[in-house]
């Protein structure tokens, strides 16, 4: 498949397998690029979509950029537009392994995560479902500082939250990994000055 400014989710219709994870295709620029599809359950069976590789969001068309396909959000904000240089342990890293996870565990979101869009969500009834939700909640927690702050994880840390295990994913709920912030390395609460609490 060449030749695309553009791809829609409509042109892999009969040329993948029903059930593909992803499509891999070479632009006109000679360059090889796969995509990830992921699904949504409807009544009658599935229904296929692009994942933008930015943002994760579920999308049928990708627009192809100097750095990469995007959906038409992220190509208007660019949020990750230093990806190529990547620092290791920061908000880039930790943005990318919530896509992945939340890849694997088929659950779609817009960054920020916040878990209280899956309030509706049935998979939310079971605990299964929402110690993941808890993982990307913790991951956000992680990435909003490594953003304001410029804070660095040790691969150590992050690894430990990906898989379910950093004893603060136990320790608080989701409310307060998505409202206050926490110490990944301490476990401790950092106290910051909270605008709510003066509002009241
Ligand atoms: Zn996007």
């Amino acid at each position: 498949m060449n030749n695309m400014k553009c791809i829609n989710i409509k042109q892999f219709k009969g040329k993948v397998k029903p059930d593909a994870e992803s499509v891999t295709f070479t632009d006109d620029t000679g360059k090889q690029n796969t995509i990830e599809f992921c699904y949504q359950k409807t009544g009658f069976g599935k229904k296929r979509f692009l994942m933008c590789p930015y943002c994760s969001k579920r999308v049928e068309i990708l627009y192809r950029s100097e750095s990469g396909y995007k959906c038409r959000d992220c190509l208007g904000i660019k949020p990750y537009k230093g990806i190529k240089n990547m620092t290791k342990g920061g908000a880039d890293e930790i943005a990318y392994r919530m896509k992945q996870y939340a890849y694997k565990h088929d659950i779609a979101f817009e960054f920020p995560f916040d878990y209280t869009v899956f309030g509706n969500d049935e998979r939310s009834r079971k605990q299964s479902f929402r110690d993941k939700l808890i993982v990307l909640q913790g991951l956000e927690n992680m990435r909003f500082q490594a953003i304001m702050g410029k804070t660095i994880y040790s691969s150590k840390v992050i690894s430990s939250v990906c898989r379910g295990k950093h004893p603060l994913l136990k320790a608080v709920s989701l409310y307060d990994l998505k409202n206050w912030i926490y110490n990944w390395n301490t476990g401790k609460e950092i106290i910051l000055y909270h605008p709510r609490q003066i509002i009241k």
